[in-house]
């Protein structure tokens, strides 16, 4: 398999089917010190040079105080290599590490979201995009419907609170093994953190899950990605979008809008 053809095919598609990136965007990469937002990083710059549309691309690193060793070698990476990368200590964050070792990921990704908008606003980013993967979005799925009653995953594209951000995932379609493989084979500097290898959590619980069934089932996250694209509400049981009244003539669901939409039955 060529690697790099496989991951800018997925990211392409990722790109393309929910425009994601722009003509004249300028697209701020967050970039983890993971295999993810690299491999991310470098794909959105190869496909730079052979998009017909024009955009930047940056990249920034927030240092909240979890990295297991100096972020720096990635920074002399991305810098030897001539992409702009900036990164920021957010003093916030390292206080909450501070007087709130335990503390969740609530506040932790509230701190960094506050932090990430601040340096994209000095960037002049109108995108933000994140390095979440397949497997996260696979993840999260399973997740909100197991133990948050939601059956919700991550949002492909969203935006931050008055429009200023487009915030974008590109990585949806790419799976983990490709990340590692792809970050692998650039020779690039990998900084973990911490949390990264904490055990005994939902979310190991659930790698640990996808992985069992994976061995039987190898295209397992390509499936529950495409179950995540196709929605048949009629068969769930959010009222607001079923046709309690028989309005349809075949089984039917209401749309957001209350707009009729008929499916076929089974
Ligand atoms: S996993 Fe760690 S770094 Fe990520 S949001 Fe939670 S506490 Fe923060």
């Amino acid at each position: 398999m060529d690697l790099e053809r496989t991951i800018l095919r997925k990211v392409g598609e990722a790109i393309g089917r929910f425009r994601m990136i722009r003509d004249g965007d300028r697209v701020a990469v967050g970039v983890s010190g993971g295999k993810d937002s690299l491999t991310l990083l470098e794909a959105l710059l190869l496909l730079q040079k052979r998009a017909p549309i024009h955009f930047s691309v940056s990249a920034f690193t927030i240092e909240q105080g979890k990295f297991l060793a100096s972020i720096q070698p990635v920074g002399a990476y991305l810098l030897g290599r001539g992409i702009d990368w900036t990164c920021v200590e957010d003093g916030p964050s390292l206080n909450l590490l501070n007087e709130q070792p335990r503390h969740g990921c609530d506040i932790c990704s509230r701190f960094r979201r506050r932090a990430v908008y601040e340096i994209a606003r000095k960037l002049e980013a109108n995108v933000i995009a994140f390095g979440h993967t397949a497997d996260d979005f696979c993840e999260s799925f399973l997740r909100n419907a197991m133990f948050t009653g939601r059956t919700s995953a991550l949002p492909a594209v969203t935006w931050s609170r008055k429009k200023e951000f487009r915030l974008i995932r590109p990585l949806v379609y790419v799976t983990e093994d490709l990340t590692r493989a792809f970050s692998a084979s650039l020779g690039a500097p990998v900084i973990p953190c911490g949390c990264s290898q904490k055990t005994g959590t939902v979310r190991r619980t659930l790698r640990d899950m996808l992985a069992e069934i994976e061995r039987e089932h190898p295209f397992l996250k390509e499936t529950m990605l495409s179950a995540m694209g196709n929605i048949e509400p009629g068969r769930l049981l959010d009222t607001r979008y079923l046709d309690l009244d028989g309005n349809s003539e075949e089984s039917g669901f209401l749309s957001d809008e209350n707009r009729l939409i008929t499916v076929k039955s089974a």
